[in-house]
């Protein structure tokens, strides 16, 4: 394959000494669990995110299913309580809300930002609403006045899913000082999963929050809900950030705002590149701190979508979905109600991602965007 639709060798390889020399330093220390590594890494994603409080654990999902468990031992949150998410997202998202004995709520997206239609989340709130989940999917920020005034007028937590975002920033004002995706809301959880923007070399994530009683619900209940050794006020679990990546991220998490510029340059590349009748591109705001590029998502007629990726690949140029089928239509939640949810379902057999990563150059991208105005799909 020409251009692989990702290559994560690639996307470590700048960094392989660095990464090599870190596992050493821990393999030396003797100390496997918790320490140092997870201290430093801590803090320095709190210095760059600005917020307070930062719990690394063990992936994503469990960043996000600690926050949401953590607010009901908390008492903020009752069993039952609902919890709005965009339609349009990964699994994980709706996978947390579900775990913590919560009820996911789908709303629509905005077919341009593909993120949560913030003027559909007032008609969703019931009495027994307590959060907004708010997804930055692709790493747009989604984040605006609306959806702050609903949840202040309506007294809900705003958790957001950072999984695709971690150094996207934006204009709009947060709940606390922080401008930074991730640290907006009340809580957010972060994927340091290795195709992310930042990647462990194997599963990894936090929690980021500016609310030291859930920091430290968080912190208790990812080890086995102890506060103290031998005393346990939850019945935890085992989430703990292994310190081997917490060293691997260390290395990785300062080139964070350049591989976004890197990311940014490749997507402008598509942008100025692709015209084709056919294709709808990514919305691109003036703002250009708002999105980190995770994914790279455009739309193609939904009836030529397998015949735009066979094309394609004959070129050499591999594609992906994200996601083929939105979380509501999945098994697991077929005896979930939902309101229609338009915009999602359409947009879910017409999305294609193109290669944005590491491995992926400029002139790959402006090569690939070629291809694809040569295509008669
Ligand atoms: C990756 C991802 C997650 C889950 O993170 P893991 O570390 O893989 O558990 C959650 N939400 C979104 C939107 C993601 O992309």
């Amino acid at each position: 394959m020409r251009f692989p639709f990702l290559d994560l060798a690639k996307v470590n390889e700048p960094y392989v000494e660095e990464l090599a020399e870190a596992a050493g330093r821990v393999i030396r220390s003797g100390r496997y669990i918790g320490g140092e590594e997870n201290d430093a890494l801590e803090a320095e994603l709190g210095a760059i995110l600005s917020a307070p409080y930062i719990i690394g654990v063990s992936n994503g999902l469990d960043a996000l299913r600690l926050i949401l468990r953590a607010y009901v031992e908390m008492g903020v949150f009752r069993k039952g309580g609902e919890v709005i998410y965009p339609a349009n997202t990964y699994i994980a998202s709706v996978l947390a809300i579900s775990d913590a004995g919560l009820v996911p709520v789908a709303v629509d997206i905005d077919e341009h930002t593909m993120n949560i239609d913030s003027s559909l989340i007032e008609a969703a709130v019931t009495p027994r609403t307590c959060a907004i989940m708010t997804v930055h999917l692709y790493g747009r920020v989604a984040w605006d006045d609306i959806l702050v005034d609903v949840a202040r007028r309506h007294g809900l937590k705003i958790i957001e899913d950072c999984a695709q975002a971690l150094g996207a920033r934006t204009l709009a004002s947060g709940l606390h000082d922080s401008h930074h995706a991730g640290a907006l809301g009340d809580a957010a959880g972060v994927s340091f999963y290795p195709t992310k923007n930042v990647g462990a070399l194997g599963d990894a994530g936090a929690v980021v929050t500016h609310d030291s009683e859930l920091a430290t619900t968080v912190r208790a209940l990812a080890n086995y809900g102890s506060d103290r050794r031998y005393h346990n006020i939850y019945c935890g679990f085992n989430c703990r950030l292994d310190p081997i990546q917490a060293a691997m991220l260390r290395v990785k998490l300062p080139h964070l705002a350049d591989e976004n510029a890197d990311r940014f340059a490749r997507a402008l590349a598509y942008q100025r590149t692709i015209e084709h009748p056919s294709v709808i591109l990514p919305a691109m705001s003036r703002e250009v701190t708002d999105h980190v590029w995770h994914q790279y998502v455009i739309r193609v007629p939904a009836g030529s979508r397998d015949n735009f990726r066979k094309f394609l690949e004959e070129k050499g140029v591999g594609t992906d979905i994200h996601y083929a089928v939105p979380p509501h239509r999945q098994p697991c939640y077929a005896s979930l109600t939902h309101e229609p949810l338009p915009v999602t379902d359409r947009i879910a057999d017409e999305i294609v991602s193109l290669p944005i990563a590491t491995g992926t150059s400029v002139a790959d991208a402006a090569e690939i965007g070629r291809i694809i105005n040569s295509l008669d799909f």
